[in-house]
């Protein structure tokens, strides 16, 4: 925040104690704008594949990765429970997850990979969505300029005079910049008026379309250039943080529990979802699929801590401050207590945000997939979401993950999760 600061002393923390993990790091480094997330997937499955989760993609882009639970023996399901599974479709359309073509998802035979819960057991997704905003090619011009529309949700004044790296065939990356008539040339009208994408264009250095084809095609997805910075005290600053930190929390709470030998009587996958920014395509299709018992969705929020934000609206959340857990009109009741215990339990600072409708992530779908999904939403501060300099406090993310953790591992065959 502040320029002026010495970044060494800046809070007692040193700007060289913010530890990117790894994996994050890989995460945000692929670049994987919605539709086009098969970087950033591989990443989350070599991830989960080294502490020994079972993986596997589905036909939209959604990889996912299975932690088997504790002893997956002998736990049948108490009363409650079978009553809050009685009026469920069968989850696989046969053992192992075999498509039989005759069921509601027939013909799609990478849905179902991961196949039904062994008897007793039951099944809690932890998802994040790995895509993130974009921009697509939708014309190249004779003097070889791209025009490109957005892929999800952009402010235009954000990409003004930015750096983007087009991502073409064969895993080509073609640098450009996002250009804009310079203000000496701006009629006094013109400077009063915000940039529109459609009068936005990137610039590949090329000399004609031709040269540019050769290049590019339609079709081709772009991100923003800004590669990961660490900030003093413990933030990270970067592109896609939504909602890469959605996916590496994910992962990194299947592997707090399967280091502790899995949940007891409960599987556990950590789903990466493709699509949320433009359709939820990849929560709707995977909550659809694994037909979990319970979901968590993780996502980034709005940190109260920037100017401009309305505490009275947002409630107080600002970096540093710990993962936020919502409540609400379409989120479960029990899974927010049990969020709650287990925070209180592992001494995990944590904040509460409220919602009145949908919450504007992938539990919109996944609560109502099949009859109903008993879905919590943890949500991780951010400033200036939808950009490419989004602030995060790292321990906020390994806050999300312990937390999520420390919940599934209380959960048990006992587990009710009643309205
Ligand atoms: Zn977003």
């Amino acid at each position: 925040m502040s320029t002026d600061e010495d970044t060494t002393t800046a809070g007692g923390r040193p700007a060289a104690e913010t530890v990117i993990p790894g994996v994050l790091q890989d995460l945000l480094a692929a670049k994987g704008p919605s539709g086009y997330e098969t970087a950033p997937a591989e990443v989350f499955r070599r991830a989960a594949a080294s502490f020994g989760a079972q993986t596997h993609t589905d036909a939209v882009g959604t990889p996912s990765a299975l932690v088997p639970p504790r002893g997956s023996e002998g736990g049948g399901r108490p009363a409650g429970a079978a009553a809050q599974a009685e009026g469920h479709a069968p989850r696989g359309s046969g053992p192992g997850g075999s498509p039989s073509g005759s069921g509601p998802s027939g013909g799609q035979p990478s849905a179902e990979g991961h196949g039904p819960p062994a008897e007793g057991n039951r099944r809690l997704i932890v998802m994040g969505h790995i895509d993130e905003i974009g921009l697509i090619v939708t014309h190249i011009d004779d003097d070889g300029f791209l025009w490109f529309r957005e892929v999800g949700g952009w402010d235009p004044q954000i990409l003004v005079g930015q750096r983007v790296t087009v991502s073409t065939a064969g895993g080509r990356e073609i640098p450009g910049a996002i250009g804009k008539k310079p203000i000496h040339l701006l009629r006094d009208e013109e400077r009063k008026k915000v940039a529109e994408i459609r009068d936005l264009h990137i610039d590949i250095g090329a000399r004609d379309r031709e040269q540019a084809s050769e290049m590019v095609r339609v079709g081709d997805v772009a991100v923003l250039d800004a590669a990961p910075v660490p900030l003093p005290n413990g933030r990270l600053l970067s592109r896609a943080l939504d909602n890469r930190l959605g996916s590496f929390v994910a992962l990194e709470a299947a592997r707090l529990v399967a280091q502790e030998g899995g949940a007891p009587d409960w599987e556990l996958i950590a789903v990466a979802a493709a699509q949320e920014e433009i359709t939820f395509g990849g929560s709707r299709t995977s909550a659809f699929s694994l037909a979990p018992d319970a979901a968590i969705v993780v996502d980034v929020t709005h940190a109260t801590d920037a100017p401009g934000i309305e505490i009275k609206d947002l409630g107080k959340h600002p970096l540093g401050s710990g993962p936020v857990v919502s409540r609400g009109a379409t989120l479960h009741p029990a899974l927010f207590e049990l969020l709650c215990e287990g925070a209180r339990a592992q001494e995990i600072p944590f904040t509460i945000e409220a919602s009145g409708r949908h919450t504007g992530t992938d539990a919109d779908a996944v609560h109502i997939s099949r009859g109903g999904v008993p879905t919590a939403l943890v949500s991780i501060p951010i400033r200036y979401m939808h950009s490419p300099v989004e602030p995060v406090c790292i321990d906020d993310v390994h806050a999300a993950a312990a937390l999520i953790a420390a919940m599934a591992l209380r959960l048990s065959a006992e587990t009710v999760l009643r309205r």
